[in-house]
């Protein structure tokens, strides 16, 4: 399963791949030719977004590019905002690097971890070139996605509606669907079987989210809560995350998700293989 972290702080298909400014250009180097090739330095920029890497890694640009504008155009739709200033892109050259320059509360930064959402106008991924073995190359574009909806959902929900920073299963959980990091059907399937379908409100707790599937079971409560009650109304639940009857409807308790998400899992992961 793809590790990411972010801190306070989500989205979409990789269809969604749409006009979006990216130049095709070569990368430029504006650091006024003091910058090395393997200096992590503003090697090219976007309407949203400035891409900061070494020379090699600037291959990938165009690639991240499309997918962060494209993604970047629907979640502003999608939420009535438009970002009017950009984000920093910091793509690392390898894991040492990467692990060396994440935010982490110890040194025991773990070694699948490959991108951080570190604010609103920040991220950090390993560069998809040289990812493997923990990660594809299409998978960390995924996570390029994933932590730059991160971002907007910081800016929306936490910095411009001041609201409070959300639980985990509903950041992350989100941010997952929404960038398509899709969970493993047999992990999901296994704990039917166990009988160890957690609830929702456990994953509020950090420490159960990174022991129990966090990633994998907050994907799928996406996934059931927006089969179930559409995006208008999960947008009004990713705004103000404590209210779940005024986001979601009259007599919508915690304890209703609970039991119409565990019904949805049964139904839709029990015969996976
Ligand atoms: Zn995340």
């Amino acid at each position: 399963m793809i590790s990411t972290t972010c801190r306070r702080f989500i989205v979409t298909s990789l269809t969604a791949l749409l006009a979006c400014g990216c130049s095709s250009d070569k990368p430029t180097d504006t650091s006024g030719g003091t910058g090395t090739d393997n200096q992590i330095i503003l090697r090219s920029s976007s309407p949203h977004f400035n891409y900061y890497c070494t020379l090699g890694d600037a291959a990938v640009i165009d690639t991240i590019c499309t997918l962060l504008e494209s993604n970047l155009a629907r979640v502003s739709t999608l939420y009535g905002y438009s970002i009017d200033d950009t984000i920093d892109v910091r793509i690392y050259p390898d894991f040492e690097t990467f692990h060396n320059n994440v935010e982490w509360p110890t040194d025991d930064v773990p070694a699948t971890l490959v991108g951080q959402c570190v604010d609103a106008d920040e991220i950090k991924i390993i560069s998809p070139l040289n990812s493997e073995p923990i990660n594809s190359y299409g998978e960390i574009l995924l996570v390029a996605i994933h932590e730059t909806l991160h971002a907007i959902h910081f800016r929306v929900f936490v910095v411009i509606a001041g609201e409070t920073y959300p639980p985990n299963w509903i950041f992350e959980g989100f941010g997952s669907f929404e960038a398509n990091i899709r969970p493993n059907p047999d992990i999901i399937r296994q704990e039917i079987v166990d009988g160890n379908l957690p609830l929702i409100q456990q994953f509020e707790d950090a420490d159960f989210f990174n022991n129990n599937y966090g990633y994998h079971f907050s994907y799928t409560i996406f996934e059931y809560l927006l089969s179930e009650y559409g995006y208008a109304k999960v947008s009004t639940l990713l705004r103000y995350p404590s209210r779940i009857e005024f986001s979601l409807g009259e007599g919508v308790t915690m304890e209703i998700l609970n039991e119409g998400w565990h019904e949805f899992l049964i139904a839709n992961y029990s015969n996976q293989t």
